[in-house]
């Protein structure tokens, strides 16, 4: 029996509709940008794998970190015990953020990341006896897919099945210079019940790659501060180069209580999260009273060999070549938009950083159920190229290792499926 039918037999495969999928593909190997399938054909992978990966596939040095680490230590349970490589990690990833990042929290992926730091918050209040619930988000946020992550991010076709179980939360727009000071003054009114307020800065990935502007997101952070709320970055897309610069809230002063970071932190060869918090949030749980502890915990908390591939990633990430690379895929990026943008069939389009979209347009309302959607994703397999549109919105987002001619196939590609499709 093929791979392909072996699979269909026992798998259940996440964001699929099962019954009208494309069979899946089977993948033998990872070099650089490029994966492979069972009869050598090579895929570029512009999506950096689901937005994980930034120094490429099976990366030697990672592999070497990972395989060294292996044979010293796999696992160790992480209440009342510690590690070389968590502790390593947390220093030098503090010494990237902002100044007020304190702790570092370790748990398992994006979502649960962004379940600490809810709990953070929720807590924080309560341990100090004061009755603040309500959260603040983006419409159209993406936070993960636990409970409490969907619960913060926009009802929408992924949230419909729960949305009577999700708690309440309130969902302002994103900021403009129009609608800035109605945004503020909703926060005022909210404020004596307002724990935090969550946000994807500058880009909300899963929402369609909407951006929206630094100078905006500064003076809802700099209100929140005033009112104290609260801010939790959720810089789990954002982080690690994605935006142009380290992490999204390089662009602003105004500095978050709490941070959430997964994909690239491994490179994206392991599933670690992590939650940062300045000395503020901490002390709130610190106490003779037991009741006040963080009760939050997962069974491989800090795994070493996920903090070995993050260290090994940090070591790539902060070389001067990484940065160059950022640079220069930034620049290319906006040549390309240049390009395309007056094209008739571009409704939109837009750049952040290594992050590029444009919307396709359809005649119709954008939207994930766009029939395009299947299309767009077929018609660049077959070149050799993976694409993941979120309905008509097509973006690239490449591992940092890819090169001009790698990128320009790309936007050639891009240019013939505008003329053909
Ligand atoms: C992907 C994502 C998450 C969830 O991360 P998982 O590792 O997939 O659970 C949370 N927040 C943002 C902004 C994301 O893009």
């Amino acid at each position: 029996m093929s791979l392909v039918d072996r699979d269909l037999k026992v798998i259940w495969h996440p964001y699929t509709q099962m019954q009208t999928a494309l069979p899946p593909m089977p993948i033998v190997r990872g070099e650089g940008v490029c994966l492979f399938d069972e009869n050598g054909k090579k895929y570029i992978d512009a999506v950096s794998s689901w937005w994980v990966n930034i120094h490429g596939h099976a990366h030697p040095y990672i592999a070497q970190k990972v395989s060294e680490q292996l044979n010293k230590l796999e696992h160790v349970i992480f209440a009342g015990f510690t590690h070389e490589g968590a502790v390593e990690l947390a220093e030098r990833l503090l010494k990237l953020l902002p100044i007020n990042q304190k702790k570092v929290f370790y748990s398992d992926n994006g979502s649960t990341a962004v379940e600490v730091a809810i709990k953070m918050c929720l807590q924080y209040w309560h341990n100090k006896g004061e009755g603040r619930t309500k959260i603040l988000a983006f419409k159209n946020a993406y936070h993960g897919d636990t409970f409490g992550a969907m619960a913060v991010s926009g009802r929408s076709a992924f949230t419909a099945a729960f949305d009577s179980l999700l708690f309440e939360v309130e969902f302002i727009d994103l900021p403009t210079e129009e609608n800035i000071e109605s945004l503020k003054s909703q926060i005022s009114n909210l404020k004596s019940n307002l724990a935090c307020f969550i946000f994807e800065p500058l880009v909300q990935g899963a929402g369609g790659m909407l951006m929206y502007e630094a100078v905006y997101l500064n003076e809802l952070m700099a209100h929140c501060r005033k009112e104290a709320v609260l801010m939790i970055d959720d810089e789990v897309f954002t982080g690690f180069g994605r935006t142009g610069k380290s992490f999204a809230c390089d662009y602003v002063a105004e500095q978050p209580d709490i941070m959430c970071f997964s994909k690239g932190l491994t490179g994206g060869t392991m599933a670690l999260g992590i939650t940062t918090c300045s000395q503020q949030i901490y002390n709130a749980f610190l106490s003779d009273d037991r009741l006040k502890t963080l009760f939050h915990g997962h069974s491989f908390t800090a795994n070493p060999i996920a903090c070995a591939a993050a260290l090994a990633s940090m070591d790539l990430f902060t070389e001067p070549s990484t940065r160059e690379n950022i640079q220069r895929i930034e620049g290319l990026h906006s040549q390309f938009l240049e390009k395309i943008r007056h094209h008739p069939k571009v409704k939109t389009v837009r750049q952040t950083g290594t992050i590029l979209a444009m919307e396709w347009e359809t005649g119709n309302d954008t939207s994930y159920f766009n029939s395009l959607r299947d299309i767009l994703y077929r018609y660049f397999l077959d070149a050799g190229i993976i694409l993941r549109p979120l309905g008509n919105v097509i973006y690239i987002l490449p591992p940092y290792c890819i090169t001009d001619v790698e990128l320009n196939y790309i936007y050639n590609k891009i240019e013939q499926a505008l003329e053909e499709i």
